[in-house]
């Protein structure tokens, strides 16, 4: 009998935290959704975890919450579906196959969680025989790892969050997330090893020096980039970070005015930049 959690690669426990994260393993009902509002123009999203250990101060996913406790500790809980091996093994191929999916939509599929259990390594794995078309949304050096999978799917996209060149921003917007050079890294990688790589500057948060930006991004050799601005009336905000954010926005002069200058420039340097949700839409 198939493991229910695991990938066939590497079984593992399973453990109850990770440093001060708790995680929990449910039961989910689906595990592709039909894509609704922003990400519309997929037919799918897929979402391995609920929660996010990454935490980012601004996350909308922080809204979806079930409850205000889980709202309030984003960041502090993830939620392993540890079913979705089996129930994504249920579906027909017909179902899926040249099926636009986005994983993930309300978490990171390379959040730090997944280098244990390889959950979304087994969801690719069962996915590489249905051959959807997929998009893989990170902010990890993780997807790295699953290279060797990415490269046999006919249709993969890998688009690497990166929001900004400073990491006094960084740290500030996203304390636990991975930094701003380990996620270039990454994504040129990805890249590099051929698969379609794509650099979401969504929200793009307070960019200090934007010449040396360019480089770091052209650097990885990437084609593509989508951009959207930071909405400080937005997303969640956890206890205590507000006031830091706000301070920063204030300190770059972060106004609306500044990040359109930015964004033209990027967008007359860089190959090719999308805005917003239309720079969402898959490139195949
Ligand atoms: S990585 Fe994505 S899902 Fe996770 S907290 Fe950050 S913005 Fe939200």
């Amino acid at each position: 009998m198939q493991n229910d959690l695991f990938s066939k690669s590497k079984p593992q426990s399973k453990p109850g935290t990770l440093g001060e994260t708790k995680v929990a393993y449910r039961q989910a009902s689906t595990i592709l959704n039909k894509s609704t509002g922003f990400m519309d123009g997929y037919d799918y999203t897929l979402n391995p975890y609920s929660g996010c250990f990454f935490g980012c101060t601004y996350c909308y996913a922080a809204f979806f919450a079930r409850d205000k406790e889980k709202m309030d500790n984003w960041g502090y809980w993830v939620e392993v579906k540890e079913n979705a091996l089996t129930l994504l093994r249920k579906k027909r191929k017909s179902s899926i196959e040249g099926k636009t999916i986005y994983m993930s939509s309300v978490t990171d599929p390379y959040q730090p969680i997944e280098k244990k259990l390889e959950l979304t390594r087994g969801i690719l794995e069962i996915l590489l025989h249905h051959q959807p078309h997929l998009v893989i949304q990170t902010r990890s050096p993780l997807v790295t790892r699953d290279i060797d999978l990415l490269k046999k799917f006919n249709f993969v996209q890998v688009n690497m969050t990166v929001t900004t060149d400073s990491e006094e921003v960084r740290k500030v917007f996203e304390p636990q997330c991975p930094k701003n050079s380990v996620r270039l890294k990454a994504i040129k990688e990805v890249n590099d090893s051929g698969i379609q790589s794509v650099i979401t500057m969504t929200p793009l948060l307070p960019v200090l020096d934007v010449e040396k930006f360019l480089d770091q991004l052209l650097n990885t050799g990437v084609k593509h980039f989508i951009t959207q601005p930071f909405h400080a009336d937005r997303g969640k905000f956890v206890a205590g970070t507000r006031e830091g954010a706000m301070q920063l926005i204030d300190k770059y002069d972060w106004t609306r005015e500044k990040y359109l200058k930015v964004e033209q420039y990027l967008k007359k340097k860089l190959p090719d930049m999308g805005v917003g949700k239309d720079g969402f839409t898959p490139l195949f």
